[in-house]
């Protein structure tokens, strides 16, 4: 630091006028200001910009001692450095000088050198000092600054994340109590319809739907990965035969294209450890990627074992004929909604969340995923299972709220509660229900309040009145006490059906066993989405 004499100013404070004068002399270079008694010192010191104080000790009246401790007291002058002139040399003296604040001590008589550069280095350490505390303030400024900062945005991000789980809690019923409706009417009526022009115009709707279906899976899917509440549930699976079966629902689709699609295990057995739902997810998104991304040529899925980094691993590959993927894209194409043909003029349908999902799901099994591609070359996906079960990371016990996706894709079914040994005569019906809901089957009444204690419904279904028996009353009153209005359809049978005059509860619905799955499924859309 380059000091400049001139620009400093130094209190000179001793009641001797020639001590005064020889200091004067030695710091001629300096701006000096002058007093003769510390009560004068202190009024000076308060009101000018004073560098330094040279403080005798020795003074009548209020010594250098307590000037120096009223200085030191006083925020307006407290960083002031001061420094004790005397002829004392006493060690006690000293100390005391240093309690009272002092940084440095010159002794009487003045020896010029001493003085100047005892002084010149005090002046230099208290800008230091100067400096760094404004360099402190400031930064606790910042800190105070980006803390308020990180505060809103935490405040905002908590927010949205309340907004996005309830937004998604909404749409998974919302969407999903109609989806269910659009695609098991669609599927009644493909087999009902006679007409082959019709029939392929409920197809295209069933198609439409379930595009749509896989969409808002793969959204909510992923929402519940990121809320970093997803495991992998790992079992001992026969990979060959799992591909086997899910190559199966793409051949049509290869075929139409005129590409091949073959899957040639080089053994029939491969027992891997994987998460059936999960794995399924990733196949099928890369071969059904392979099928829309290839024109001509062929799709292949390899099974094979590799060893990488110590690590022994089941590996899928994927590979194909079709366009390819520039370079550059390599990474981007696991992001979220990222597509290598981007806009609504891209010449092929998707929303870009397969592969995110792919790369994720596989890190839930402790694998990864490698890609190798080239424009107009084709492109090859591998992705890599850990051959033992404890590489992965399975749902740890004591997270009670980890959920897999077969569960959570389970949670967004709508839940029904069947009362009654045969609540439906047809078991296809029955099989039906529980294919589009969380259905739970319990034989009477009794067992119905002992699960209505512990587990909520959309919906209950009664076979009869029977069926509730003695403890219809107490189901009802359960549901009564519950916020919101649960439904309970009520199919009377001869003996109990209503008498006249006869008051029932109005959460009671009495309406007529339905006889086909259609008529089962509008009188469940009908009370579901109420
Ligand atoms: P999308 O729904 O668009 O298929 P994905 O996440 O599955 O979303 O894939 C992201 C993008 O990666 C695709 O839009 C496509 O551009 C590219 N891509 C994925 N698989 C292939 C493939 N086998 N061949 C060529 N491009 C592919």
């Amino acid at each position: 630091m380059n000091i400049k004499p001139e620009d400093q100013t130094i209190l000179v404070v001793d009641d001797v006028p020639e001590n005064i004068a020889i200091l004067g002399e030695y710091l001629s270079s300096y701006r000096l200001k002058i007093a003769t008694s510390g009560v004068k010192a202190l009024e000076i010191a308060k009101t000018n910009n004073i560098d330094l104080v040279l403080l005798d000790i020795k003074m009548p009246g209020m010594d250098g001692y307590e000037v120096c401790r009223r200085l030191k007291k006083d925020p307006a002058t407290g960083d002031i450095p001061v420094i004790f002139l005397s002829v004392l040399s006493e060690v006690e003296d000293k100390v005391k000088g240093f309690q009272a604040g002092a940084v440095d001590y010159i002794t009487k008589p003045f020896q010029i050198d001493e003085v100047k550069s005892r002084i010149y280095t005090n002046i230099t350490l208290s800008l230091y000092r100067k400096q760094l505390k404004e360099l402190n303030a400031e930064l606790e400024k910042k800190v105070e600054q980006r803390t308020a900062e990180l505060i809103v945005a935490r405040e905002k991000a908590e927010e949205s994340s309340r907004l996005k789980s309830s937004f998604l809690a909404l749409i998974s019923h919302e969407l999903r109590t109609p989806m269910s409706g659009i695609l098991g009417f669609s599927e009644i009526l493909h087999s009902e319809l006679e007409d082959p022009v019709m029939k392929d115009y409920v197809e295209a709707i069933n198609k439409s739907a379930m595009r749509l279906n896989d969409t808002l899976e793969a959204i909510l899917s992923l929402s519940s990965y990121q809320s970093g509440k997803m495991s992998a549930r790992l079992v001992h699976v026969n990979l060959v035969e799992r591909i086997r079966n899910l190559i199966q629902p793409c051949i049509p689709q290869a075929s139409i294209k005129n590409v091949k699609l073959e899957f040639i295990p080089r053994k029939e057995e491969v027992i891997g450890t994987i998460d059936p739902p999960m794995f399924d997810l990733i196949l099928n998104n890369l071969l059904c990627n392979a099928v829309k991304y290839t024109n001509e040529g062929s799709v292949s899925v390899l099974l094979t074992t590799e060893s990488r980094f110590g690590t022994k691993y089941d590996c899928i590959t994927v590979s194909d004929t079709g366009i390819g993927i520039p370079a550059e894209m390599h990474d981007t194409i696991f992001d979220d909604f990222r597509q290598v043909g981007e806009g609504i003029s891209r010449p092929y349908e998707g929303v870009g969340l397969g592969l995110s999902m792919v790369k994720r799901f596989t890190e839930l099994h402790n694998g990864f995923i490698e890609l190798k591609s080239a424009p107009g070359e084709g492109s090859e996906f591998k992705a890599f299972f850990p051959r033992k079960a404890e590489n992965a990371k399975q749902s740890s016990p004591g997270i009670a709220d980890n959920i897999t996706l077969e569960e959570l894709r389970q949670k967004q079914k709508s839940r029904i509660l069947l009362i009654g040994k045969q609540a439906f005569k047809d078991p296809q019906e029955e099989s039906f229900l529980k294919e589009n809901f969380r259905v739970d089957h319990v034989a009477d009444g009794k067992t119905a309040i002992e699960l209505l204690q512990v587990k909520n419904y959309d919906l209950i279904i009664s076979e009869s009145r029977q069926a509730l028996g003695m403890n219809e009353a107490k189901v009802l009153k359960i549901i009564n006490n519950r916020k919101g209005n649960l439904p309970v359809i009520v199919f009377p049978s001869q003996n109990t059906a209503l008498q006249e005059g006869e008051e029932i509860d109005p959460a009671l619905s009495m309406r007529p066993k339905p006889e086909t799955r259609g008529e089962l499924l509008s009188l469940l859309e009908e009370f579901i989405r109420r």
